[in-house]
């Protein structure tokens, strides 16, 4: 069968850390990622299985997000109780223990669903929750585990000092701003590269968990991490350098002369924290790695056109040559049936 792409999604190519960390470690995980529609015409069955897949996480990944979940909800109703639970901590233990009932229930609802759900009801699957451990079939009971090592986290976070300090914010800082991952704003996560020469076409989308304005001139950005520790971890990672680009590329700025940025990255297990000042050489060296990245994507497209972003043959997209990768992959169903 010749191979005939749908038209694009009608998004032009979006730049993100995740994506170009997706596409060094498998380039077909990329193409079944970030551009199912395309098979939509050639092979509709693989198109409708393939968009099933997309939508399932690991527990470990819904452990991710449900902690950031029950996080943000503290830190808002710690936002508006501030002074109500320092004169009454036993009004904060209870309300804090309701939050962790909330979120346990949630991940027993959603558990449940996943258990029993239709896999192979493609028609209806749009938005649906799912597994990828349910869908494999393979035999996951672990959901309290899962739930402890959310409300872990969340106790970490109050046992620290990390939690002093945001109170502090929350009192004194002309402006504190918490994510809401329940309800994202892709209008406020947009980062203005377009303002950068060669990146006009390409979007970026980013939002710290936490950041603060301590005056016109300095910012405090938090990010909470549930996964691992990188071992490898440098002192600022690339995805704080994004963060700290879009602070300086909203005010019209590239560089950091003049302002002061800190930034940390706050492992939720044991809430070690990785990062510091920014300094020149952090933004210019994210700057020329997105540019770098995309052009690297650009050559997955037809006629290399980022604003139409349509892609070539998925057999062009090589599977990677280490299968260790594919054991616990979310796409190993429909990437042996694409042959
Ligand atoms: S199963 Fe392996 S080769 Fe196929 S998409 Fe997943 S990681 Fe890549």
């Amino acid at each position: 069968m010749s191979y005939a792409p749908s038209p694009n999604n009608g998004k032009s190519l979006a730049w993100s850390n995740t994506r170009i960390t997706l596409l060094e470690r498998c380039e077909r995980k990329y193409y079944f990622n970030y551009y199912p529609f395309a098979l939509k015409v050639p092979h509709p069955e693989l198109w409708a299985e393939t968009l099933v897949l997309k939508g399932l996480k690991s527990i470990e990944m819904r452990v991710g997000e449900k902690s950031h979940y029950l996080l943000s909800d503290y830190l808002h109703l710690l936002k508006t109780h501030i002074q109500e639970w320092n004169n009454a901590s036993s009004l904060r233990d209870t309300q804090v223990q309701d939050l962790k009932e909330q979120i346990k229930a949630e991940m027993e609802t959603e558990f449940m669903f996943s258990k029993t759900r239709d896999y192979q009801d493609y028609e209806h699957s749009f938005g649906k929750f799912g597994l990828s451990e349910h869908f494999y079939g393979e035999d996951y009971q672990a959901l309290p585990v899962a739930i402890e090592k959310v409300w872990g986290n969340l106790d970490h976070f109050i046992a620290s000092k990390w939690e002093e300090k945001v109170q502090e914010y929350f009192v004194s800082a002309p402006i504190v701003y918490v994510e809401r991952p329940r309800v994202p704003n892709f209008e406020a996560m947009k980062v203005a590269i377009s303002r950068l020469p060669g990146l006009e076409d390409v979007s970026v989308l980013a939002s710290p968990d936490f950041w603060v304005s301590l005056s016109d001139t300095s910012y405090l950005i938090l990010d909470w991490k549930s996964g691992k520790e990188d071992v490898l971890q440098n002192n600022i990672s690339n995805q704080l350098r994004v963060y700290a680009l879009k602070m300086l590329l909203k005010k019209g700025l590239t560089s950091l002369e003049g302002m002061h940025i800190e930034a940390y990255e706050i492992y939720l297990k044991n809430m070690n924290a990785y990062g510091g000042v920014l300094t020149q050489n952090d933004i210019t060296t994210i700057i020329t790695k997105i540019w770098n990245d995309v052009n690297e994507m650009k050559q997955f497209l037809k006629d290399q056109n980022v604003k139409e972003n349509i892609p070539l043959d998925p057999f062009i997209f090589r599977k990677t040559s280490n299968t260790k990768k594919c054991e616990t992959c979310t796409f190993r169903k429909v990437c042996a049936k694409l042959t």
